[in-house]
């Protein structure tokens, strides 16, 4: 690092973060407390050179496949710019993700249009705007592709049937979507409503293509043989399907879900190692079945977006639980991440502002909102001697953060500050009260 920035921090820690002599955390040549100065707290760091390393490594992991940044783990304008100037393809499920997508230029001819409950007129607005590629889940939505390729005239799309891989995957159920109670997928198993019916409804139609099967046993999981049971009972399904009711089959799409070191005690999947094991997977199941190898597609979020950002928040107070732990209370909480309250996901956490005494203390980092349930980082150690004021890190919260963030207890959302060749750049700007009531007929325009 220049300007003798010091240390380098391990994963989740984006590369370029560094920690100087005197504890200061520092991103390329900022440090936290000059980002905070200038853009006050809490504040997120999107460091962009991460972010690109990060599609640059999936890349070439998964060379020969299509890959589909998804979306929803991290949407902005310049997150698109990035996942395009990387090449890669997008997945979005809503028209509201579609709309981002286009509007930063990217080409609808590189986007799968995903969803469970696609409506209507989002169909339509994607069709009239070129998609041509469309994940389906219910006999609904294949009716209403159905109607809005006839009504808009676009001509044929090509439709991927979702189904239910059926393997357990090591990860938390709210996020886990291969077994049959959840609400992803056609059933391959139930004849009259499942996978069975979606493919007659398929081949009937004049305008629907069916050209692929879509799979994805959930997210965040690090366990490699999870992707291979999963690629292994739906490539099976492909040949066969392939060899009988469907034989326009052409593309396999093993999903996303890839998951990605938080703390120090977990490991990123070797995404290297999952590619070729996935292609031969592939490949021998569909040599000994007699059928071509389909074109493969994985839809990588949080591999992609996770690591590229770090909260800064600033500490408020600090209390003595007398179950002996200790409680730092920061600026934001559940509303910029809410990951922990609804996944019991798991964060690390570092000063920023200064080394801290050696000693450390089990703490809980948790948020500003009326709830007990808003906690940022459950188990951390902290310096001793923590206090208010002190400025708090917390890595890899590029994906599901903002995403899923909220003005909860009305709370204004932090800025996103892209560090863009080494120099700082508001990229989202700080959600201000004026927009909390923007939308509130009543209180227009007399916000305080
Ligand atoms: C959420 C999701 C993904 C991305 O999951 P990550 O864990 O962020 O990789 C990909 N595909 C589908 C269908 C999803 O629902």
């Amino acid at each position: 690092m220049t300007n003798g920035a010091g240390a380098s921090l391990n994963r989740p820690w984006p590369t370029s973060t560094t920690v100087d002599n005197r504890g200061n955390l520092r991103f390329h040549n900022n440090s936290a407390s000059e980002l905070v100065t200038t853009y006050g707290s809490p504040l997120i760091i999107f460091d962009e050179d991460e972010f690109r390393t990060s599609t640059r490594e999936i890349a070439d992991a998964f060379r020969g496949f299509t890959i589909y940044y998804a979306a929803k783990s991290f949407l902005s304008g310049r997150v698109c710019q990035l996942v395009n100037e990387a090449g890669l393809s997008i997945d979005v499920c809503t028209e509201g993700e579609l709309r981002t997508v286009l509007g930063a230029e990217f080409s609808a001819r590189n986007v799968l249009f995903h969803g469970n409950n696609k409506s209507a007129s989002e169909i339509s607005f994607a069709m009239t705007h070129g998609v041509k590629r469309y994940a389906s889940d219910t006999l609904e939505d294949l009716a209403r592709l159905e109607t809005a390729a006839h009504q808009t005239g676009v001509g044929d799309v090509n439709v991927l049937l979702r189904v239910i891989a059926d393997v357990k995957s090591d990860t938390h159920r709210h996020i886990s979507t291969a077994h049959q109670d959840q609400k992803f997928g056609f059933s391959v198993r139930d004849e009259q409503h499942g996978l069975g019916e979606a493919i007659r409804f398929v081949n009937r139609s004049d305008v629907l293509n069916l050209t692929g099967l879509h799979s994805h046993i959930g997210s965040q999981i690090l366990n490699q043989d999870n992707f291979i049971q999963g690629a292994e009972t739906a490539v099976k399904l492909y040949a066969d399907l392939r060899r009988s009711v469907a034989p326009t089959l052409c593309e396999l799409d093993l999903g996303g879900g890839f998951g990605i070191a938080y703390h120090d005690d977990e490991q990123d999947l070797d995404l290297v190692l999952l590619a070729q094991t996935l292609v031969s997977v592939v490949t021998d199941n569909c040599v000994s079945r007699g059928v071509p190898p389909p074109q493969l597609s994985v839809e990588p979020g949080r591999a992609i977006s996770g690591r590229s950002c770090v909260t800064i928040y600033t500490v408020g107070s600090v209390k003595k639980a007398e179950s002996g732990r200790t409680y730092v209370a920061v600026d934001g909480g559940m509303s910029d991440n809410v990951r922990t309250a609804l996944y019991d996901a798991k964060y690390t956490a570092r000063l920023a502002n200064r080394a801290g005494d050696s000693q450390t203390v089990d703490s809980r980092v948790v948020g500003k909102h009326c709830d007990a349930g808003d906690i940022v980082v459950s188990n951390v150690l902290l310096p001793s001697d923590i206090k208010a004021d002190d400025l708090l890190a917390v890595p890899a919260t590029g994906a599901y953060c903002r995403s899923l963030s909220s003005t909860y207890n009305m709370l204004p959302r932090p800025p996103i500050v892209a560090i863009r060749n080494g120099d700082p750049v508001v990229t989202i700007r700080r959600e201000t009260y004026d927009d909390l009531t923007l939308l509130d007929c009543e209180l227009r325009g007399t916000a305080l």
